[in-house]
């Protein structure tokens, strides 16, 4: 690979950062570019559980400076996940005793991005959407964006998320499926009076409660180890429904203001037992935003070449698993890995991007199948 080789990156989320990360700590030429107009403009949801695969990317990806900064800014450890009736009985435990201090077991995603950003000032480029891409003669990618402009670059990562433009030009056939499932994210504050509302369990780590009507939430706190200027600690309190159940046509749900959704969600656990009520009654009104919930249908391998796709772009697949985060990481970590072993003059880029699909389209894949089936066993059908 010639020394001069540029990557060029769609999408700012959490593959798209590691990856710059890894490959800028790797000393490679990249531009990341990002259709947000700024890290502040778009709240990027709650809580992320952060799994061993997770840990072990983010270790590969990013420099140590970085990865201290995003373990500081990540959530106290926490030590179960458990399931419960809508009467709070359990059904469910399973506790991790003795995570050690530098593991990471979940993240605040506005927390994480900031982190991930650290060093990457002249990287990153917000405001600059996506909007199609060409290859050149001598086989390199001219991207445009949107607001106009353009760059060229020697190999285009789509890390751009469910609706990717990379996808939709490079893969045509490839779908995404509506589960007919609906999320409505929200979170509590906690203070000295919410703090007392949590039960015992909810504070520990990821809860998830399903009722046998079609509607579930998740549960889980995010207790900062260092809270970053003008955070606070919170409960995530996250609702799932399926359609039938939230009976709010789609042109009307992504509509609504985060007040409707909170009372929305407040109404919907109404026979739950009162101290799942009282979260939801607790709950921060403005912060509740809805989500449709979605799978990438399996897709072949495609012929390697200059434009590759990472995490969600690829393989989307429902938190049901709290996998997707971490599989783009992987994914990452992995394409990062070959890169750099092509800069080092040990294969072509086109081998390197060939070696990295060939782990990532299975992998990814397998994640997307073990979501669904989280899914089937949190819903008690097949999806
Ligand atoms: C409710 C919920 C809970 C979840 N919980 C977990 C969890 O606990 N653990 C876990 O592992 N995963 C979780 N996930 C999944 C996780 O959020 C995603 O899998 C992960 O964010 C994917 O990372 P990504 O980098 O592929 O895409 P994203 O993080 O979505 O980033 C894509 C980026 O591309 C940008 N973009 C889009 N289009 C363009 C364009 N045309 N040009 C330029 N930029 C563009 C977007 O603005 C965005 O910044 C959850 C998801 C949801 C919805």
């Amino acid at each position: 690979m010639a020394d001069e080789t540029r990557i060029l990156i769609a999408g700012g989320g959490v593959g798209g950062l590691a990856l710059a990360q890894a490959l800028r700590q790797g000393g490679l030429d990249v531009a990341l570019y990002e259709r947000d107009p700024s890290p502040e403009i778009r709240n990027q949801g709650y809580r992320i559980h952060i799994d061993l695969n997770g840990n072990a990317a983010l270790r590969t990806c990013l420099p140590a400076r970085v990865l201290d900064l995003v373990r500081r800014a990540s959530g106290a450890n926490s030590d179960l996940v458990a399931a419960y009736t809508h009467r709070l009985e359990q059904v469910m435990a399973q506790t991790f005793p003795g995570t050690p201090d530098d593991v990471i077991t979940h993240v605040d995603r506005n927390a994480f991005r900031d982190g991930l950003l650290t060093g990457l000032s002249d990287v990153v480029h917000f405001g600059r959407t996506l909007s199609g891409y060409q290859i050149t003669d001598s086989g390199r990618v001219r991207v445009e964006f949107a607001e106009g402009g353009g760059d060229v670059g020697d190999l285009l990562v789509g890390a751009d998320g469910v609706r990717s433009a990379v996808r939709r030009q490079l893969l045509p056939h490839a779908t995404v499926r509506d589960l007919g499932l609906r999320c409505v994210y929200g979170r509590m504050t906690i203070n000295e009076a919410t703090g007392a509302l949590i039960p015992d369990d909810f504070d520990r780590g990821f809860c998830w409660v399903a009722d046998d009507d079609g509607c579930g939430a998740a549960f889980g706190p995010v207790r900062f180890r260092s809270r970053p200027e003008g955070a606070s600690d919170y409960l995530m309190t996250t609702l799932v429904a399926t359609s039938k159940r939230l009976a709010i046509p789609d042109e009307e749900l992504f509509t609504l203001d985060p007040e409707k959704l909170w009372k929305i969600s407040a109404e919907l656990v109404a026979d739950w037992h009162p101290a799942l009520r009282e979260l939801f009654a607790h709950a921060d009104a403005g912060t509740f935003f809805p989500i449709r919930i979605q799978a990438a249908e399996p897709v072949e391998a495609w012929k390697s070449g200059p434009v590759t796709l990472l995490g969600d772009a690829v393989h989307l697949m429902p938190p049901t698993g709290g996998a997707g985060a971490n599989t783009a990481l992987q994914d990452s970590a992995t394409l990062a890995g070959e890169l750099l072993s092509a800069a080092r003059g040990e294969k072509s880029l086109i081998d390197a991007v060939a070696a990295y699909e060939r782990v990532m389209l299975p992998r990814g894949f397998d994640a997307v199948g073990h979501s669904l089936r989280m899914a089937g066993q949190m819903f008690g059908r097949a999806f």
